[in-house]
């Protein structure tokens, strides 16, 4: 198992813990400890740097047996150790750091998303007692867990809380969280020449959890599926676990491989439903809680008209809850929060959904957004993964082409962007539809859905 430069600190960091409870004089724990750090874990060895030789000729004597016996408590492993001084290593010419990893940079787990922020309720009980089945012992039981539910029910956070669980128990265990955007974005570097020591295939498979967000990117992606199939078997078959998100189940994700979906089937797939309104409740009172305050001066009734008017979407809510939020401590700064105040916050967002069909920008969006499964926060974010850009820039198109709306004021709408980015984006899109019958589809069908007559 390939062991990263941070995954080795935390163990060392969890072994010093222990050890520092064995050694009563507190001076030769900080004197012969201090610095101390796990140089390489290779193999069944563990090599250990002391910041001096004399620490170094204490720890494999007189301590040796106590860092062996922590050591195998921490990692489930019995290595075996050996120590070198600092002076050795930096009179030897062996880097002191294993090489970073060069794909994947900006993504890692989000400390925030765990179990115990996860409110469950029937909607989502199967998904989560799925998830933790898997974190007791990955790779062994369901593989892959394939979990499908609409936009903002509670995906990510159910994958980046598998993830932080396993590390809790596994510290040593080499855990990567990505989306399926990001896959297809490093894959394009790759086969562009951007590759680096380290090949994407070799880097992935080293890994002992694969968690991919967002699968049905891959949907109409060949080559980069060919890719994706081929690690995606060399983990499985190897018992390292693989999750897997997506908006919809497998058999639904069209343009993917069938060899890829019967894959996908071969492990479980468990689905997150709406939540009903006990669970979105929950939600709320968890959410309250988390931004420091008491959930009594929030009134009862408001919070039931939050929760039945944002019952599609656990985002949206907090979104609405966050707007709530921010609306008492600006305008009316009030400690008892009432249903009037509750009403007032969210007018301008809460009837949107369904009952307006009038062609406007945010019609756009949110039709945009429900083709391509994104909310509107995320079309109108700065992420600019390939998929998340192009409804962006769709949106955009349709505004100019549909609304006449002025590039300032698209730019505006769409967080502050300039008006040379939206007329770029524009011109993209139009030129694209030259060539692109895929995008001609989409854009046929977005019209469609947006009730606009079209001339074929
Ligand atoms: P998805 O990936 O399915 O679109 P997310 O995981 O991003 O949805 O969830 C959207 C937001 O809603 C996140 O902030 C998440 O913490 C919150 N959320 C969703 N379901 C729950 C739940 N059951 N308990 C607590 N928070 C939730
Ligand atoms: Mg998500």
């Amino acid at each position: 198992m390939a062991v990263s430069l941070s995954q080795q600190e935390q163990i060392w960091d969890s072994v010093l813990k222990i050890i520092e409870t064995h050694i009563n004089d507190r001076h030769v724990f900080d004197s012969f400890f201090a610095d101390s750090k796990i140089y390489r874990i290779s193999g069944n060895s563990i090599i250990i740097v002391t910041n001096s030789g004399l620490s170094c000729t204490l720890l494999k004597t007189k301590y040796i047996s106590l860092i062996e016996e922590c050591v195998k408590k921490i990692t489930e492993t019995n290595y075996e150790l050996t120590f070198i001084s600092k002076d050795d290593i930096q009179s030897s010419s062996q880097p002191l750091v294993e090489t970073k990893p060069t794909y994947f940079q900006s993504y890692s787990l989000n400390p925030k998303y765990t179990f115990d922020n996860f409110v469950v309720g029937e909607c989502n009980k199967e998904a989560v007692q799925a998830s933790l089945l898997i974190t007791t012992n990955p790779g062994e039981s369901f593989n892959p867990l394939f979990i499908y539910a609409k936009s903002g029910l509670g995906k990510t956070h159910l994958l980046h809380a598998i993830g932080n669980y396993i590390k809790e128990k596994k510290p040593f265990y080499h855990v990567l969280y990505i989306t399926a955007d990001a896959f297809i974005d490093e894959y394009v570097k790759f086969v562009r020449g951007n590759q680096q020591e380290e090949s994407l295939k070799e880097f992935i498979k080293k890994v002992d959890v694969l968690l991919v967000d967002d699968i049905q990117f891959l949907s109409d992606k060949n080559k980069t599926s060919e890719m994706f199939f081929n690690v995606f078997n060399f983990l499985i078959t190897n018992g390292k676990q693989v999750v897997l998100t997506s908006d919809r189940c497998p058999n639904e994700l069209k343009g993917l491989e069938d060899r890829l979906v019967s894959r996908f089937n071969m492990g479980l797939s468990v689905n997150i439903k709406n939540p009903d309104t006990d669970t979105l409740l929950e939600i709320l009172k968890l959410k309250i809680e988390a931004n420091g305050l008491n959930i009594n001066n929030f009134d009862y009734n408001g919070l039931v008209y939050l929760a039945e008017n944002f019952s599609r979407n656990v985002r949206e809510l907090e979104g609405a809850l966050n707007r709530l939020i921010f609306y008492t401590i600006t305008t009316k700064h009030q400690s008892k929060i009432n249903m009037e105040t509750i009403q007032e916050s969210v007018s301008g967002i809460s009837s949107k959904k369904g009952k307006n069909n009038e062609l406007t920008e945010d019609r756009i969006i949110e039709v945009v957004g429900d083709y391509y499964h994104l909310t509107e926060e995320q079309i109108k974010s700065k992420v600019r993964t390939s998929q998340i850009a192009l409804a962006r820039q769709i949106s955009m198109y349709l505004c100019r082409t549909l609304l006449s709306t002025p590039f300032v004021q698209i730019g505006n709408i769409f967080g502050g962007r300039d008006h040379s980015t939206v007329m770029t984006s524009v011109e993209k899109v139009d030129k694209m539809l030259k060539t692109d019958a895929q995008l001609n589809n989409a854009i046929s069908s977005i019209k469609k859905s947006l009730n606009i007559k079209q001339n074929t």
